[in-house]
This record gives C-alpha cells, structure tokens and sequence, in this order.
C-alpha cells in the first residue's frame, strides 16, 4: 500500500495550510504519521488521493449516515444549486427542514439554524443565560461542545488527543463561569450548586462521543434533568452528535428525557454545514427578532445545505435504520472483543447504538479520568493496521466510529478481517 500522493499533497499542504489540516482533528499526531488525502467517496467506501480504498468509519466524523453521496441526497442537492446558492433572505426549504427537526425533538417548539456545531452550543449557552439571567455554565470533564472559548476547558475530542487541558489564547475571563463536573457523577453537579444560584444550567453530551464513547450510566441523564428542575437550572442537550443518530429524536428519545434546550449539527446537514438550537416556545422567544438575545449568521439556513438536511432526514426516518446499527454495532462489540480475547489483549468496547470505541484498558470506561487510562500506543499500532487492511477509522482513541446505514455484509466482513490483522499486530508489541 503506498501513500505517496498523499505525502506528497501533506508537503505541498504545509506551505500555506496549518498542519496542511483544516480542522486538527484530521492529524495523525497522535498515531504517527501525516494525514491522508481524499479523493471521493461513495456508500461506505472512501478512497485517498493514492487509490487505496477503505470501509469508512469516520464518516466525516458522523454527518454521512446514509453513507457517502446517497442518491436522493445527490438528487436533492443537485436541484437546489440550480436555484442559486445563497440568498440572505427566507427559503421555504428551511421551514421544511425546521418542521422535521421539531417534529422529532418534542422539547423543541422553535429552531434556529447555524453553521456548525460550534455554533448551535455557543447559541444555545447564550440562550441559556438569556432566559435564566444567570451566569454559570456547569460542562463535563471530557465532552467536548466545539472550539467557543467559554468551553474550550477540560475538553475531549482534539484536546483530549492532544493532551491539552485546554486553548491558548482564552482569556481567564471567558472561562471564569464555566464549571467542570465528572460525567456519570450526579455528586459532582450538586457540589457546584452549594451556595450558588447563579448557574443557568448543565451542558452535557448525552452519549459522550469525544472521549471515547462513554455511556451514561444509570438513569443518570434523567436524574441530572430531575435535580436542575428543583434549581431553576437548564439541560442543554448537545446532540451535534447524537441527533439523528442515537434515535431520529436523538439521544433524549433513546433515554427518555426532554431537555431544555437542544443542540444539534452533523447529521442534520447530511455533510453540508448546518448546525441549529432549539428549545421550547417560551425559551426561544428569547432569540432575536422575538427577543434580546441577539444571534445572526450570513450564511445560515444556506439553501444548498438545507436542502442536504431535508433530503438526509427524509431518507433516514424512511430507512429507520435504528435497528439494524444495534445488530451491526452489537456484532462489531463482539468481534472487537473476541479477537481482542484470542490474542490476549485488555479491550474494553464502548458502544451505543451506531457509535462504537474500543479502549485497550482494562478499566471499566464511565468517564474521561476512566477513558485516559487506555493505552495509545496500542491504539496507534491498531490504527495503522486497520488502515492497511483497508478500514478508515478517526486517528485517535479519543474519536468515535460510526457507523452508516449502508454497510454491508461484506463490508462486515472486511472489518472483521482487519480487526483480527490489527489486534495481532498489537499482541506482537
Ligand atoms: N458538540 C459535539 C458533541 C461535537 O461532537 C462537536 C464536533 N465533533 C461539536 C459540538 C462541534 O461541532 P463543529 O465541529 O461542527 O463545530
């Protein structure tokens, strides 16, 4: 297998790219090595700019559900264009789109659309604040709610691969309201709130994607909800990653509980930018033109991207694939751990529906302290084997794989097969 195209493009990126990466996440610091170029993907293959072709379980870090370049996605896109890109005024493609989002979030009355994930969380900590009048903002070690300052604390995703407690160049000030408790400790929560009632809520990831996956454990999204009540505090769900993917209605339909305020991206567009808040008609009132909360964007609602979302969405609740990622996902757990088991291996596989990690630890994986414990040079030496043996995975232990509604047997099959290269591999160390 040779990535010299790829290496060649990684030079040439350097000059005037930072990293030649748009987004650190695509380095492989934490593997060894310089990124991979892509060339064009379809259903559950992607292909690098050298020809090798790989079962992809990046999936452009989620958005590509349906896998890459879904016919009716293609179609929906393709007729939008011929309408004009963008227009800085009102579509009926974005009430079309707002109406399926609001329809599968009951705690959702009114969406706005963004760009980015980023973008939807940082809206939504606003809109938290607005409606409450209070400050603080209590997030958990290791979930990660995109790169605004006030969060960029004790993150997972990029910061957790690359060991970093937090980002240079955030003022002490930006984070001065921002409070850090341990995922799956209800505890440390209610420690925050003695003797303060400046806190507008709790900002969780459901399901925790950007440390590993990590589950809640025990009701405890639902006793988290119960307790904020009693305090006049917000849930700010961030589903960037699990909307659409946990359940259509998200991670919160999947554990039955309604959160305050919703925040969404990824699958949402589909692989086109889109990211969006919602919340209850009362809490939404808030946002600018109905209220004082000003939040604005040129390019939201893009009528190219929103016509990926509707086209994705529609397509989604058609397949309902919810099912069938909890079979492929349950055989994947199984096979993970039982090559893991014949080479003599410590594996401990995180799963949740189509989100799927292994940690090569043996320590029981409910938290980012717990997730820190898992070997990353084992996960290196296993990365670059699957690699070879044509499986695309994010490169680093602290990413999710995802899974797409298209795979196949086959595709099973090659996994499964690189699982066992890869897991070898690793005995040899
Ligand atoms: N929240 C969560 C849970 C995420 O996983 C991400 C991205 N991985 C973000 C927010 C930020 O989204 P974006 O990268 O689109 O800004």
């Amino acid at each position: 297998m040779s990535f010299k195209k790829s290496e060649k493009l990684y030079k040439k990126g350097l000059v005037n790219l930072v990293g030649a990466v748009n987004s650190p996440v695509r380095a492989f610091s934490s593997v060894g090595g310089n990124p991979l170029f892509i060339k064009k993907a379809k259903g559950t293959k992607i292909t690098d700019v050298d020809g090798n072709k790989y079962v992809d379980l990046v999936l452009s870090y989620g958005p590509m559900i349906l896998g890459h370049r879904h016919k009716k996605v293609q179609k929906g896109v393709e007729k939008a264009l011929k309408s004009g890109y963008s227009f800085g005024a009102s579509t009926e493609n974005e009430i079309k789109l707002a109406k399926i989002v609001c329809d599968a979030f009951p705690g959702m009355d009114k969406v706005r659309f963004v760009n980015s994930g980023t973008e939807a969380v940082l809206s939504g900590i606003r809109l938290a604040r607005a409606f409450t009048g209070k400050d603080k903002i209590i997030k958990f070690a290791g979930c990660y709610h995109g790169h605004q300052d006030a969060l960029l604390v004790a993150a997972g995703s990029g910061l957790a691969t690359l060991s970093l407690p937090g980002s240079k160049g955030v003022p002490e000030g930006a984070v001065k309201n921002t409070l850090i408790a341990e995922y799956n400790n209800l505890e440390s929560v209610k420690k925050h709130f003695e003797g303060d009632d400046n806190i507008a809520g709790v900002i969780i990831e459901p399901i925790g994607g950007n440390m590993g996956v990590v589950i809640p454990q025990n009701n405890f999204l639902k006793e988290l909800k119960d307790y904020l009540e009693t305090k006049g505090a917000l849930l700010i769900a961030d589903e960037v990653m699990t909307g659409f993917r946990s359940k259509f209605g998200g991670a919160q339909e999947l554990l039955g509980v309604e959160a305050d305020i919703t925040c969404l991206g990824k699958v949402i567009g589909g692989g086109f930018p889109v990211g969006a808040y919602g919340a209850r008609e009362e809490i939404m009132q808030e946002v600018a033109p109905l209220g004082g909360m000003y939040q604005a964007g040129t390019l939201s609602g893009n009528p190219i991207a929103m016509a990926g979302g509707i086209a994705t969405l529609t397509e989604l609740k058609k397949q309902n694939p919810y099912k069938k990622f909890e079979e492929i996902g349950g055989i994947l757990e199984v096979i993970l751990l039982e090559t893991a088991k014949k080479y003599n291996i410590d594996l401990v596989v995180n799963r949740f529906g189509s989100m799927i990690n292994p940690f090569f630890t043996k320590v029981n994986v409910t938290n980012f302290d717990e997730a820190q414990t898992s070997d990353t040079e084992k996960f290196a030496v296993f990365f670059w084997e699957m690699i070879k043996n044509g499986v695309f995975l994010p490169p680093s232990q602290f990413e999710a794989w995802f899974l797409s509604s298209a795979l196949t047997e086959k595709d099973i099959q090659k996994i499964s097969k690189a699982i066992d290269m890869a897991m070898l591999a690793v005995s040899k160390m």
